[in-house]
């Protein structure tokens, strides 16, 4: 009789199991006493849509990784939110009249729907929302901490503006062309009151604890010490000669002062107006400015930016060897940075060698290469390198590294100077004039002035159905409603704060929020922070290398010195993927790109979309989508299937009973068992390609097996199960499905681990030739390292050659150690 086959049909099995796993709260994070926890995060994702296949990468390597370490004796916390606040909603209401609220909502649901068909084990009783009223309500609660502990403040400066959005940027959302991050339009200045959180007090902090994340990419370390950008140097006063007074300018190179030949101001320094004011330079200054207004400081530092500047009509003296030398105000020179103020040094700093040639200005080598002769009529750029100090009085000869620290000492001495560090990272300017954002709670009252909203207060609830302005202007600025607000000092009418609060201020601190998401009393509760975090692995995407990563860990470091939390460094471990390309490009609608998880799920199925999205390469690279690779993975799947109902099924019952240690039995186990070590390996590892590789072998094994002898029931039972196992964190429905197809009465996911004989997956084996009389009559797999006793005793007991020596009497036994035996009958 023929064994009736069922089709795999994926868009039953999926949607089935997906309702059963939920209904039984299968991925519950609980807090277990025996075993150890991790806490595995991948980055939430903003809600624009359904899913894309970038989501589909990200959320399936997070859903591989907790799910083995719940199999492998862990018990796991793996929560879904969504980063629902920002820009794409108030664009999306401009162009498509619908409220922002509504429209994000609505793109919740679909791709939560998304999710919960891709099968990912989210405990979904944890899932959050960065636009819900109770989780922004802690959001508001932490900015009045920072208030409270001088971290947050408001501030004149000059900030990136971008007229599209009609809002101001970080520094670190313009691109290195000046253009803003989320419209590409370009960047302007625009000096404007706001709010800043003062990261720059933990820039020492946030630097050296980079030495805590040994499981980070190196990378990654390295651009947040870029972007932190500590320099060690000097500070040194020069002298104005008209007045006295002192300007104190940072330099990096305090062995090259004897080769200052001019000294330069910030447009914006101070000074400047009141070295020319009432002169006949004030005009052409303000003129200058006036050319300078709404250039960023991206396109005044640009390496290829016009020098730019003018003469002052005045002069410093430069402590170090009493030289007068002009002073300047130049567009590169940045007041953010250091104190407005330079010496220019033209022969070994770039700027200023192209500064010097375009007016005319002297140059002086003063530090001379290893090898070289310069002389400075002949340079056509800086010299930026070390050497030896030359033209330099006293320290003329030495070298300039340690010229440094001489030159430090020489200025400490005379009262000139000292050492100093700067750092290139400035405080996080945390206020946007939006409306779709966490509402920045203060109130403004005119005896008062700026009063923090009481805790109790809180949350200052955004107002979801405003109509935006003219061109998307934020309705927070004009809604009475929203806008008035008595003050809670003394009763007066006062005026809220209509800034709202950077994105980036909501996704600081989200990982918190999972441990304890209904939380009433507080942001999250530390007892639960104290069992769960920190975030054991964390996952996402390398453009969030920077912005994201730093503020989390500035949030993390301020938390621990409230009190509420022991650790110093939110994520433990971190993996940054690669992006989905398709024909090579990054998908985007405009190029038409676009291949969207739907039409996959439906027609494959969510296991086939996880198989190939995995299988296309390593996590950290790009890799291009690619049709066929996903029919493959659809393939393998069917073939999977069929290997259960066309192989083991019909197979098993009827299997021969011997022990399965010797021949293709033996070699069945062997490859199980070598494939549980390397898979194993392999996920450990997160080189989830190569670890599916290992399953489709040992899948190909079994086919093979089942195809040429008749199988031994112990060692074809343990290889399905095993591939059933190890396949089920990576192809979760089908695996329950053909698990239970086996007989098995509990979830696949469920099952612990395998785990492997070393014996038996050991790497160095060998065929082991079996003779009877001279003819191959068997094959068996042997550890490399047999001895001949170990190999004649193998030989004699398996079955093939059993079988050709019958009853008859050995004569002799021939052993060639490590390849072949020869049993003479
Ligand atoms: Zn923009
Ligand atoms: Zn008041």
């Amino acid at each position: 009789m023929r064994y009736p086959i069922p089709d795999y049909d994926h868009k039953t099995i999926e949607n089935r199991w997906a309702g059963l796993w939920e209904a039984e709260g299968l991925y519950r994070a609980l807090k277990d006493p025996v075993r150890p926890k991790k806490y595995v995060l991948v980055m939430f994702p903003y809600p624009s849509g359904p899913a894309h296949m970038g989501h589909v990468a990200n959320y399936t390597i997070g859903d591989v990784v907790a799910r083995y370490y719940s199999r492998s004796g862990f018990t796991v916390l793996h929560p879904m939110g969504y980063d629902a606040f920002g820009l794409p909603a108030e664009n999306a209401a401009i162009s498509g009249d619908i409220q922002p609220a509504v429209w994000t909502k609505q793109n919740i649901e679909l791709i939560r729907r998304d999710l919960k068909r891709l099968g990912y084990a989210y405990d979904w009783s944890r899932e959050l929302s960065t636009c819900d009223p109770e989780y922004y309500r802690w959001t508001q609660w932490f900015f009045l901490k920072m208030f409270e502990r001088g971290l947050a403040y408001k501030a004149d400066a000059a900030a990136n503006w971008c007229p599209s959005c009609g809002t101001v940027l970080a520094n670190e959302q313009v691109l290195s062309d000046g253009s803003c991050e989320r419209c590409g339009t370009y960047v302007v200045s625009k000096r404007l009151n706001q709010w800043f959180f003062r990261i720059t007090d933990y820039a020492e902090r946030l630097l050296s604890d980079i030495d805590l994340l040994e499981e980070w990419p190196e990378r990654v370390l390295t651009m947040q010490r870029n972007w932190i950008g500590k320099s060690q140097g000097a500070e040194v006063d020069f002298t104005l000669v008209s007045t006295g007074e002192k300007i104190r300018i940072y330099t990096t190179r305090p062995d090259t002062l004897f080769g200052v030949t001019f000294f330069l101001l910030a447009p914006e320094h101070p000074l400047v107006d009141r070295l020319v004011s009432g002169t006949e330079r004030e005009a052409e200054v303000s003129a200058f400015r006036e050319r300078i207004t709404g250039r960023t400081e991206f396109e005044r530092t640009a390496i290829d930016a016009e020098k730019d500047g003018l003469f002052l009509g005045h002069h410093v003296i430069n402590p170090v060897n009493g030289e007068e030398v002009p002073v300047y105000t130049a567009n590169f020179v940045i007041m953010e940075y250091g104190t407005g103020a330079v010496m220019a040094v033209p022969a070994h700093d770039q700027r200023d060698f192209e500064f010097a040639r375009r007016y005319g200005l002297p140059v002086r080598v003063v530090i001379q290469p290893p090898d070289g002769d310069l002389a400075a009529d002949e340079m056509s750029g800086a010299y930026e390198d070390e050497g030896t100090m030359v033209n330099s009085g006293e320290f003329t000869g030495t070298a300039s590294v340690e010229g440094k620290e001489a030159v430090c000492d020489h200025l400490g001495r005379n009262g000139w100077g000292s050492r100093a560090v700067n750092y290139r990272l400035r405080d996080w300017l945390v206020s946007r004039q939006r409306y779709w954002g966490t509402p920045i709670p203060i109130i403004y009252c005119d005896s008062c002035g700026t009063v923090p909203v009481p805790e109790d207060d809180l949350p200052v609830v955004l107002p979801e159905d405003l109509e935006l302005g003219e061109g998307g202007k934020s309705p927070l600025t004009t809604d009475e409603s929203f806008l008035l607000a008595p003050c809670p000092r003394c009763g007066e009418m006062g005026k809220r704060e209509s800034d709202t609060m950077d994105t980036f201020v909501d996704s600081s601190w989200y990982y918190f929020r999972y441990v304890s998401p209904r939380d009433t009393q507080g942001p999250f509760d530390p007892d639960e922070a104290k069992y769960w975090m920190p975030v054991d692995q964390y996952i996402g995407g390398i453009e969030h290398a920077i912005m994201h990563l730093l503020y989390s860990r500035f949030f993390t470091k301020v938390i621990y010195d409230m009190g509420l939390i022991g650790f110093k460094e939110p994520f433990s471990r971190l993996l940054c993927q690669g992006m989905i390309t398709k024909d090579g490009a990054k998908m985007s609608k405009s190029k038409g790109n676009v291949v969207t998880p739907d039409e996959y799920l439906d027609r494959l199925g969510a296991d086939s979309l996880r198989i190939y999205i995995l299988f296309m390469g390593p996590p950290e690279i790009d890799k291009d989508w690619s049709d066929q690779g996903v029919e493959g993975a659809h393939r393998f799947l069917g073939r999977v299937w069929r290997m259960v109902h066309e192989r083991y099924l019909p197979l098993v019952s009827g299997a021969v009973g011997v022990t399965p240690e010797e021949g293709p039995h033996r070699a069945m186990r062997s490859l199980t068992h070598r494939t549980i070590r390397d898979v194993t390996q392999d996920v450990e590892q997160f080189a989830f390609n190569t670890a599916i590789s290992f399953i489709m072998e040992l899948v190909n094994g079994i086919y093979n097996y089942t195809s040429e002898v008749a199988v031994v029931q112990a060692a074809l039972e343990e290889a399905v199960e095993t591939s059933l196992s190890l396949l089920a964190p990576f192809a979760p429905f089908i695996c329950e499905e053909l698990w239970h197809a086996i007989g098995k009465k509990e979830s696949v996911h469920e099952q612990p681990w395998p785990s492997f004989d070393s014996e038996l997956a050991s790497p160095e084996e060998i065929t082991l030739v079996v003779q009877v009389n001279g003819k191959v009559r068997d094959r068996l797999t042997v550890p490399a390292g047999i001895s001949p006793e170990e190999m004649e005793k193998r030989a004699l007991a398996c079955q093939n050659a059993r079988r050709f020596m019958g009853d008859k009497k050995v004569k002799k036994i021939i052993v060639v150690p490590g390849k072949l035996v020869n049993i003479v009958v």
